[in-house]
């Protein structure tokens, strides 16, 4: 294990934003993961356990304890089994990166993660917020996660229903939040299986860059390579796939969470919305017995814009959902982020969550 001292944390960020790590780990093995943790639990260290750095906020100040960076399966860290007929299976380290795992799926034609191309972070941060897009979501493929119990030095698995899998919701992120570091990652895709294409946005797309007919003709293994280069454009076009050259893909991806309200719920809103004098409709989609409203749009109809810049900070000119980071500091887009939060209850009576971590200095 080789503990570092005071690393700055931005360069592990996709927002680039954060002070130093009082110390830092990086581990590329399980058993490294547990000499990290015995030694936090021995001199009394808050510990931070980081993956990707896609969907977190680091405070200016950093971190006073020890930020342990999960790298287990970084590098060639992905097995692609054949599993058993016609559903394959894939394990992979959490440190992988998950857009190599759905690249070397999709080479294969296995379907089941296509819609899920583009997204930033490592495999291991998947299962915790059952990362989803266009439809489809990790909880859909996965098999198992395993785990170390950060308290007793444990391993564990969970199997797919154990996960308690939601709308970007898992038990990771609540009764068991803090608790575990995922170690691996199984899912089972399926073969020559046409991919789901339950967005029209999507389906429109693809229908888009295939061409005519494409959709009809093409053999289950070409619509999966089809769909993932038509999220991968769809993604890039809203600044949404990591590009250093790119200054509105400086951020954290969605900040906020889209609110799913109850259908009364949704119904106050149109009254409030239209007694305000607007005629518009408000764009919603069903969620089971409630409806999903798009944060983006709240966002933007309560005074952020695309392209609005406070301070270092500003909500990316592609989508109103990104905030960016301009040059500034982590207060700075945090500032902005409380702003929205507070001009979008004011106008509509909705609470946004934020959907990246931010890591408060503990006092
Ligand atoms: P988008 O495609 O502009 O859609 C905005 C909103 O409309 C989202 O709430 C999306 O729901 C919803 N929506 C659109 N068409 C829908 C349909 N046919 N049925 C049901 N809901 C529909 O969203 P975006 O921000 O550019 O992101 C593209 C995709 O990537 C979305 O699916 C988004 O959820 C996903 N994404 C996921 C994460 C994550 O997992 N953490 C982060 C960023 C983006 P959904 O959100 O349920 O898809």
């Amino acid at each position: 294990m080789k503990l570092r001292e005071n690393v700055p944390l931005a360069p592990y960020t996709t927002l680039a934003l954060g002070g130093p790590a009082r110390y830092f780990v990086e581990c590329t093995s399980e058993a490294e993961v547990r000499e990290a943790l015995a030694h936090a639990g021995e001199h009394g260290l808050p510990v931070f356990v980081l993956g990707g750095g896609s969907n977190v906020v680091f405070a200016d100040e950093g971190f006073p304890g020890l930020v342990l960076r999960v790298a287990i399966g970084r590098d060639e860290g992905i097995a692609f089994g054949e599993g058993d007929g016609a559903a394959p299976e894939i394990r992979a380290g959490a440190g992988a990166d998950w857009d190599t795992l759905v690249r070397g799926a999709v080479a294969r034609g296995w379907t089941g993660v296509e819609c899920l191309s583009g997204v930033p972070g490592t495999v291991g941060g998947t299962p915790i917020q059952n990362v989803g897009a266009y439809g489809q979501e990790v909880a859909d493929s996965l098999v198992r996660v395993t785990c170390l119990d950060r308290a007793t030095l444990e391993r564990r698995t969970f199997t797919a229903s154990e996960c308690e899998f939601g709308y970007r919701d898992s038990r990771f992120k609540r009764r068991d939040r803090g608790r575990y570091v995922v170690l691996d990652v199984t899912l089972r895709l399926a073969r020559d299986t046409p991919p789901p294409l339950r967005y029209p946005e999507l389906r429109d797309a693809v229908a888009r860059v295939g061409g005519p007919g494409s959709l009809d003709a093409a053999a289950p293994a070409d619509t999966v390579r089809l769909v993932r280069q038509t999220v991968l454009a769809l993604r890039r076009a809203k600044s949404m796939v990591l590009d250093p050259a790119d200054p509105n893909a400086c951020s954290a991806g969605s900040f906020f969470m889209n609110p799913v309200l109850s259908a009364a719920a949704f119904a106050e809103l149109e009254r409030r919305w239209k007694a305000g004098g607007e005629t518009g409709v408000i764009p919603s989609f069903p969620a089971g017995d409630a409806v999903k409203v798009p944060a983006a749009w709240l966002v933007e109809h309560s005074g952020f814009p695309k392209g609005y810049r406070r301070g270092g900070a500003g909500v990316s000119a592609r989508h109103a959902l990104a905030l960016v980071n301009l040059g500034g500091t982590s207060a700075d887009l945090l500032a902005l982020a409380q702003a929205i939060q507070a001009g979008v209850q004011a106008r509509f009576g909705i609470r946004l969550e934020y959907e990246p971590e931010v890591v408060r200095v503990p006092t």
